[in-house]
């Protein structure tokens, strides 16, 4: 049972005292701790940002559990909690054999600004791609990319872009459309899902991390905790390995039906086919150094799809503010994007960290059985 001391503790509510209490827990319990300053660090005011890996367990173990927060910036304390509830709770349980890697804000400067995209207006979930063969956009990409652009001075203009998205969902369909916005595109900078045409630093210091610790684990299980998709307080599981694999049929082991069925949580009844994953290129990563994987992306819900377009149209604005935008409207829009991924309602934390907790624990166990 988790009581509320316990849930309140975990639950950070800004970056740079997550990023305090992750390095310092994990350097109290033993872990080897490496902190990978950004490049911006230095012209940051609150005392810099990077990405933080702390590693438990021998270097030589054979089986290795690797879990990633802040893939996007608002939804990094989520991310953090889990962490630091591993470390917590879970810690001094290991196998001989076993070690974890714990990578904290793998998005550093979104996490520091509370932004979902990169310094770049890179979804970094969308940058570990194959830029050569990027997609040019459609007519229709085009179309949506410039609804989701309409702003003012004040914020995004909802109202209209939800207006011209209704109508091209019309004339299109709406599974067009939501994979239009989803899937990740490669034309327009100051769009929203946009890859880089460059892998960014992020996307660099993650593969030197997983290249350095991955060269003995033969056996390793991924999670990116994520939020914002699916039903309040609830897990979505994401898995994006092929149906009837080995890596889905483990996880489908480990986790149960949940695991397999990936399109439940799209209100189009249908999963985008999205480009550029994080946690695909973590995979990567591994099986060419030789070793196998269960990976999952987890999504806790949040509020609904219209609500949290909203929040992608906020972020959007954030990182390309029109000139002359308002500094008041900039911090009314920043705590109501960061409230969207991160809901500071108790219920939503209690049951977070409650499933949260379940998923770890069967990852444990899978693993240990594997
Ligand atoms: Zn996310």
């Amino acid at each position: 049972m988790i009581n509320q001391n316990e849930a309140y503790g975990v639950f950070c509510e800004e970056y740079s005292g997550a990023r305090t209490e992750f390095c310092d827990l994990a350097q109290k319990l033993g872990a080897e701790v490496h902190r990978f300053e950004h490049p911006l660090s230095e012209t940051s005011q609150d005392g810099g940002f990077g990405i933080d890996t702390a590693r438990f367990g021998p270097p030589d173990a054979t089986k290795l559990l690797v879990m990633i927060s802040g893939t996007h910036g608002p939804e990094l304390l989520a991310g953090t909690a889990m962490q630091l509830h591993w470390m917590r709770n879970y810690s001094s349980e290991r196998e001989d054999d076993e070690a974890v890697l714990l990578i904290h804000a793998a998005n550093a400067y979104g996490c520091a600004h509370v932004r979902r995209t990169t310094e770049n207006n890179v979804d970094l979930n969308r940058n570990f791609c194959d830029f050569a063969s990027s997609p040019k956009g459609t007519e229709l990409s085009r179309s949506v990319q410039h609804a989701l652009c309409r702003s003012s001075k004040t914020g995004p203009n909802t109202v209209r872009a939800m207006l011209d998205l209704r109508y091209l969902s019309v004339r299109h369909s709406k599974q067009a459309v939501v994979e239009e916005i989803a899937s990740g595109q490669s034309f327009r900078p100051d769009g929203i899902g946009y890859g880089g045409t460059e892998p960014e630093w992020a996307n660099k210091t993650i593969k030197l991390i997983c290249e350095a610790h991955f060269t003995k684990a033969r056996k390793i299980a991924i999670i990116d905790w994520h939020t914002g998709i699916g039903s309040y307080a609830e897990p979505s599981f994401l898995c994006f390995d092929e149906i009837g694999s080995p890596e889905i049929e483990r996880a489908r082991l480990w986790f149960g039906e949940r695991a397999a069925n990936n399109n439940a949580d799209f209100a189009s009844g249908e999963r985008p086919s999205y480009r550029g994953l994080l946690v695909r290129a973590v995979q990567d990563i591994a099986k060419r150094l030789g070793a196998e994987t269960t990976a999952l992306v987890i999504e806790f819900g949040t509020y609904s799809n219209t609500k949290m377009l909203t929040g992608l149209l906020y972020d959007r604005w954030l990182q390309n503010p029109p000139k002359g935008a308002k500094s008041s409207a900039i911090a009314e829009i920043e705590s109501q994007l960061s409230k969207l991924f991160y809901p500071t309602d108790p219920k939503w934390r209690e049951s977070v960290l409650r499933n949260g907790d379940q998923i770890i624990s069967e990852t444990l166990n899978g693993l240990g059985k594997w």
